[in-house]
Formats: C-alpha cells, sequence, structure tokens
C-alpha cells in the first residue's frame, strides 16, 4: 500500500459538546474511528449513552426557556447564522481536507460539500428574515393571523455520507427558526462534526443552543429519539432505522422528518443527448463513490439505443479515476468504512450471478486494499435482482432494457423506494407527463441532480416521510399558532341564557317594563 497524507493537528480524541464545553463520556466509554484507507483506528471518540443525552437535552432545554436564542429578533438570528456561513467558507480547505480522510470521499467533491454547507447556512439566514406569515381578514368581524414559533429541543440525527454538508442542512433551519439542539452525527465519520462547536462559538451562537453527542445509534441515537423532552426529531439515513426511529417516537407523538434509502431510476429514450445522458448517470451513480442517497443507481435504456449504451458507458465507467481521496484527481475514493465495503462487495458478487459484468466487479488495480471498489456496472439486470430492488449505497450500477413508454415506467416503479427519478428524452410531452407518473419525490428532467435550495426535498415510499427545504424545513422546525380576534361585535350562541330566578321575576307583557 502506498503512503497517503494524513492531516496536520487531527485531534487526540473527540469529545461531546455539551452546553458549550468538550466532555466526555460520563462513563468514560470511547469507539475507534477508522480512516478507510489503511482501515486503522486514528481516534477515538466518546461513545454517548443515555445519561450524556441527558445532560445534552438538559443544557438545551435550559438554552430555549431561559436563553436568548428563541426571543432574539430574526434578523439576530441571521447574523450569527451569515457568521457561521463565513467561518465556513473561510475554512473550506481544512473542512474539506478532515471530511475526506475521515469519509474516503474525493477531496475535490468534500470541498464542494463543504462550500454548499456554507450555503444552507446563508440561504436559512436570508429565509428566515424573509419570512412573511399568513394574515386572514373577515372585514368587519375578525383578524386571523399566524403566529409562528420555535418548538423547543430538536433532535438531529445525521448519516456518515457527505457528513457536514447534512448535519448543515438540518442545523441551518432548525437554528435560524429559533430552536436549541442536539446533534448525534453518525458514528463512522464524527470528525468533522466535531468542528462545529467552535464555529458557533466563534461566531457568537449563544452557550447551550447547540449540543453535540458522540455514540453508536442504538445508544446515543436511541436515547434522543426517546428523549421526552425533544419534541422533534429529523433523521436522514437507512429506511430500516427510519422504521425503528418512527415506532420508537411513537408513544411520544414526536414531529418526525424522515430522509431515507433509495434507489432512484435514470430512464434514458432513444431520443435522448446520448452524450449528456451518458456523462449524467456516470457522474450520477459514481459521484460521492457511489454513497448518495439520490444515486441513478438503476439505468433503464430503449431498447433502440440498449448495446451502444452499454458499451460507451462500461468503457467511460472503466476510465472513471479511482484513487487516493486526497489526490484532486481522484474522482472515485474509498468506501467509508470496512463494513459498508464489505456489504457493497457482497452486493458485487451477487450481481455477477444476476446480470452480465461490463466494468469493474472488485478492487481496482493498484488499490486492492482499504475499501476501494472499482466502478461496477451490470448490464441486463432483471427487476426482481436483487441489484435491481436494493440499495447498494456504493459505486455499482444496473442497467436493464426496455421497450415501450409503459414498460420505463412500470420498471422506474418497481421498488419499494421513491426518492428521485432522472429521465433523458428530447420529447417535452413524453418528460412531463413521466414525471407525473413516476413515484418519486424529486424528478430531473435532462438534468444531473442540481438542486436549487428552495424546492422541496423528499422522497415517497420507503425514502421518507415529510419534506424538508426551503420553506417546508421553516415549517418543519416551527409551530404555526393561529391567533383569532374579533372586530366587530361578539357575535356568541347563548347556551345558560336563561336563569329560572330571573324568569320569575320577570315582568309580563301585562306589567309595563318601564315605569318613567
Ligand atoms: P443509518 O440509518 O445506519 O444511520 C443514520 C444515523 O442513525 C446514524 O447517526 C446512526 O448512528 C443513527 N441510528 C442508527 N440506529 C439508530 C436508532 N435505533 N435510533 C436512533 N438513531 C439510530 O444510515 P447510514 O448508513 O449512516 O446512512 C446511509 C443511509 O442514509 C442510506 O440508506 C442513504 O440512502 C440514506 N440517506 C438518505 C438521504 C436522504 O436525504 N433521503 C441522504 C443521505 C443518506
Amino acid at each position: 500500500m502506498s503512503s497517503h497524507p494524513v492531516p496536520q493537528d487531527l485531534p487526540t480524541r473527540i469529545q461531546h459538546y455539551i452546553d458549550g464545553k468538550f466532555v466526555d463520556s460520563i462513563d468514560g466509554d470511547t469507539f475507534d474511528v477508522l480512516e478507510p484507507v489503511s482501515n486503522e483506528v486514528y481516534v477515538k471518540a466518546a461513545a454517548g449513552k443515555k445519561a450524556d443525552i441527558d445532560l445534552a437535552v438538559a443544557a438545551a432545554t435550559r438554552a430555549f426557556q431561559e436563553g436568548p436564542w428563541p426571543k432574539m429578533l430574526p434578523r439576530e438570528r441571521s447574523r450569527v447564522l451569515h457568521r457561521i456561513a463565513d467561518i465556513v467558507e473561510s475554512r473550506d480547505a481544512r473542512l474539506a481536507e478532515l471530511e475526506s480522510f475521515d469519509s474516503g470521499l474525493p477531496i475535490t467533491q468534500a470541498l464542494g460539500q463543504a462550500r454548499r454547507a456554507a450555503e444552507n447556512f446563508r440561504f436559512f439566514a436570508d429565509l428566515i428574515v424573509a419570512q412573511a406569515d399568513d394574515t386572514f381578514k373577515v372585514p368587519g368581524r375578525q383578524i386571523n393571523y399566524v403566529n409562528r414559533k420555535p418548538i423547543g429541543v430538536a433532535g438531529l440525527i445525521t448519516p456518515w455520507n457527505t457528513p457536514f454538508m447534512l448535519e448543515s442542512w438540518k442545523l441551518g433551519p432548525a437554528l435560524a427558526t429559533g430552536n436549541t439542539v442536539v446533534l448525534k452525527p453518525a458514528e463512522f465519520t464524527p470528525l468533522s462534526a466535531s468542528l462545529w462547536a467552535g464555529i458557533f462559538e466563534e461566531a457568537g451562537l449563544p452557550q447551550g443552543v447547540f449540543n453535540l453527542v458522540n455514540g453508536l445509534g442504538e445508544d446515543a441515537g436511541d436515547a434522543l429519539v426517546k428523549h421526552p423532552d425533544v419534541p422533534l426529531i429529523s433523521f436522514t439515513g437507512e429506511s430500516r432505522t427510519g422504521q425503528i426511529i418512527f415506532g420508537n417516537a411513537a408513544p411520544y407523538l414526536k414531529g418526525l422528518s424522515m430522509e431515507l434509502g433509495g434507489k432512484s431510476p435514470a430512464i434514458v429514450f432513444a431520443d435522448a443527448d446520448l452524450d449528456a445522458a451518458i456523462d449524467a448517470t456516470i457522474f450520477g451513480v459514481f459521484s460521492l463513490n457511489g454513497e448518495r442517497c439520490t444515486a441513478g443507481s438503476r439505468i433503464l435504456v430503449q431498447r433502440d439505443i440498449y448495446d451502444e449504451f452499454v458499451e460507451r458507458y462500461a468503457a467511460q465507467a472503466k476510465r472513471v479515476k479511482v484513487g487516493y481521496p486526497h489526490d484532486p484527481e481522484t474522482e472515485v475514493g474509498s468506501l467509508v468504512h470496512p463494513e459498508h465495503f464489505a456489504k457493497v462487495m457482497g452486493y458485487v458478487e451477487i450481481g455477477k450471478d444476476e446480470g452480465r459484468l461490463v466494468a469493474g466487479g472488485g478492487q481496482p488495480e493498484g488499490f486492492e486494499f482499504g475499501n476501494f471498489v472499482a466502478p461496477t456496472v451490470f448490464a441486463d439486470v432483471k427487476p426482481d435482482a436483487r441489484i435491481f430492488q436494493e440499495e447498494i449505497f456504493g459505486p455499482v450500477v444496473a442497467i436493464t432494457p426496455f421497450d415501450t413508454d409503459e414498460e420505463a415506467l412500470e420498471l422506474a416503479n418497481n421498488t419499494k423506494y421513491g426518492l428521485a427519478a432522472y429521465v433523458w428524452t428530447s420529447d417535452l410531452k413524453r418528460a412531463h407527463n413521466f414525471a407525473q407518473s413516476v413515484e418519486a419525490g424529486m424528478v430531473w428532467l435532462n438534468s444531473n441532480n442540481v438542486r436549487d435550495l428552495r424546492t422541496p426535498f423528499g422522497g415517497v415510499k420507503a425514502s421518507g416521510l415529510g419534506h424538508e427545504g426551503g420553506y417546508r424545513s421553516i415549517d418543519f422546525y416551527t409551530d404555526q399558532q393561529a391567533v383569532h380576534i374579533t372586530l366587530g361585535k361578539v357575535h356568541n350562541p347563548t347556551f345558560g341564557k336563561q336563569d329560572p330566578a330571573a324568569e320569575e321575576n320577570r315582568p309580563t307583557d301585562l306589567e309595563d317594563p318601564d315605569p318613567r
């Protein structure tokens, strides 16, 4: 194995950050963190349990009930968020270096994710000052307005693919709206998350507003989900974990946002711009090492162009540059962890029985160590194949032919997932009609996954519940209290008005009610 550089000044241990202080776990427990090129332990991280979550939630609750953050003007909070964005931007190279080292993501892509994290804060900083709420007037009778309020302590549970960026996606709107938070980052990749505390302190976020507890999902994550003082859980991760969290949160009737797994189709019709479609579908499944929830990991290709597509696609996939994560030339780095590597390699072996291997199929030449996987392409994959149905979350793609639009749609919808879909055709009518019928939370027509932060993000079926993105994130992290005000005469249906005693003394019609 060749050597690869280790970032300068790596922390010697990773701690929790609770109520403005870095702390170890109460029981002193730690877990090993590996770097994915050598799979060697490079640092130990504090392994949080229920007791640590209790402390973090207590700090966040205090900061919410007694601290200034929820009561600050949106403009004041916005300034803090912009400062956070400035700091993240100014440290993008360091963030990318650490993220790439910890996760195995190629450095150029980790840099893009660091900048996106800054952009997420800037976006919500802008949105919160532009936020307007509804007012409804019934002329002369009533005004009704929406009083938007932060909810309390938000529990944020995040995965290991693009960890820093995905954390920013939740932290940005949760903080912009005045909540306080407890973040439980993924245990495979705790390094970049440990930088938030310093960034937030420098930007002037009040003490206790941000708390971080590291640890395993079934310990720290579970305790956060089951904590009665955490009314909101925003979770991104596997569909199976989402189901468990859904069940565990049910007795507390928590607000849940679930961004889950995917097995998204890219549908290439014969009339598509083939060069663009090939470039996009290569990038769509091999970028971020294929560890991408919206990866177009099933490519459905119309039969007329199928053979040409497969041949060109396989040739290009073989040219995708696998390399060390720190190398700016690298297009596919090392998968995050040996456990995940074993899972992906398991699917590569399954695929050899289920499809025709036309590229990859193991570790790439010169990288027969660590968690490197060659971009792997299977053609002629049947819809009942496991590699067609199950999320692999690595650089592995299944290609399947189709004849008609109806068949393409049937194949596209033939999984339990429904996160994204990509359609390649030059027929506008077909593209829009396909978008209407495909079971996916997000559709890109003749486009790669390029996201406008204002649009809804989320999946249908097993890919998620609820939408985040733009105002939907603001909605998730706030209560919209309706306030009703009478303007004119009070219109009351009067129950219980007839007092029998008053009835007896009431003047009869024979008496003069007005003795003047
Ligand atoms: P995961 O579900 O294993 O873990 C995600 C997080 O949940 C981790 O922090 C983990 O510690 C925690 N967790 C695990 N068990 C828990 C429990 N019982 N209670 C509370 N928390 C628990 O997912 P992963 O392997 O880290 O991430 C990959 C998955 O994430 C893929 O399925 C991918 O598609 C999905 N993902 C989805 C999106 C999206 O927006 N839809 C984005 C990125 C990743």
